[in-house]
């Protein structure tokens, strides 16, 4: 199953993808509500309220799949010319990875860390499918790093990595857009390299998240990176030093991971800057393709 957020005019709500098409979840879900006499559809229905509600879940999406199937809603809740959004616009939080594959660790001439090195990106900086990347004059470098980011459905201290997964809602692609430069000059002065990663619009998120279904072992999974159609990076997340599993339960020792925090598992090698005028393609197997363009700011 692969759920989005759309929009169409000023409309937004949460979807799911069939056959190529967008189908309404938001609408589904309130007629399958009245229909079952249940207290009715969440105020906007939006994905992190369905998380918070503790029903973002296979079982949700299915039933409901199923209740448009058996009263033949299917071309009612069909949406058409919409435009996607990022899936969850403003999650609690991003926790991305440093150095957490080690080709590109290599390249950075560090050493894979013996421990995973974790930052936060602003959420302020999420945008979705197509919208641009924003270059401010005079930032320097500016680079693209696509990463496969699980979503956080359960909230958990101290999870065990056996149980990790279960507190998994899905994943999807984030490109990890870094201020080069800027993070090199903080790095050699031992600041923190919070701001390099958290300019507005540098963290592009989506097309879609596909739900544990679908995804079932999130350690082998394809992941490239194209600007211009010409490759960049290619791996795959066998080659995560530290995997979804280990950074869950690792994580949740220190701190309560709750529902809609986003674990972004970090950037394989080939990073390489983008210019204003480039379009970024990040792609990873079983979720799709992101595509932004990047473009000049003031
Ligand atoms: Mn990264």
């Amino acid at each position: 199953m692969k759920v989005v957020s759309f929009g169409v005019g000023e409309y937004e709500a949460v979807g799911w993808l069939e056959r190529g098409s967008v189908l309404d979840f938001t609408r589904a879900y309130g007629l399958y509500c009245l229909a079952r006499d249940l207290p009715g559809a969440l105020d906007g229905c939006s994905v992190l309220a369905m998380l918070r509600a503790g029903i973002f879940t296979v079982e949700m999406f299915e039933s409901v799949r199923a209740f448009v199937k058996e009263h033949r809603l299917g071309e009612e809740v069909t949406v058409e010319d919409c435009r996607l959004l990022a899936p969850l616009p403003r999650p609690p939080r991003i926790i991305a990875l440093g150095l957490n594959y080690a080709a590109h660790a290599v390249e950075t001439g560090k050493e894979p860390p013996k421990e995973p090195i974790f930052f936060v990106k602003a959420s302020t900086a999420v945008i979705g499918p197509e919208e641009p990347v924003v270059c401010p004059k005079g930032i320097g470098r500016v680079d693209h790093e696509v990463e496969l980011a699980a979503i956080i459905g359960k909230s958990g201290r101290n999870i065990s990595r056996h149980r990790a997964l279960e507190h998994v809602a899905g994943y999807t692609v984030l490109n990890d857009v870094t201020a080069r430069d800027m993070q090199s000059r903080d790095m050699a002065a031992s600041r923190p390299w919070f701001l390099s990663k958290s300019l507005d619009t540098f963290a592009p998120m989506g097309p879609c998240i596909t739900l544990p279904d679908e995804i079932q072992e999130p350690g082998e999974l394809d992941l490239s990176l194209r600007v211009n159609g010409e490759g960049r990076q290619s791996s795959n997340t066998r080659d995560l030093i530290f995997g979804v599993s280990e950074l869950v339960s690792r994580l949740s020792r220190y701190l309560t991971l709750e529902p809609g925090d986003i674990i972004s598992t970090g950037t394989p090698s080939g990073i390489s800057p983008v210019e204003p005028g480039d379009v970024m393609e990040a792609e990873v197997e079983k979720i799709g393709t992101l595509r932004n363009p990047v473009v000049a700011g003031k």
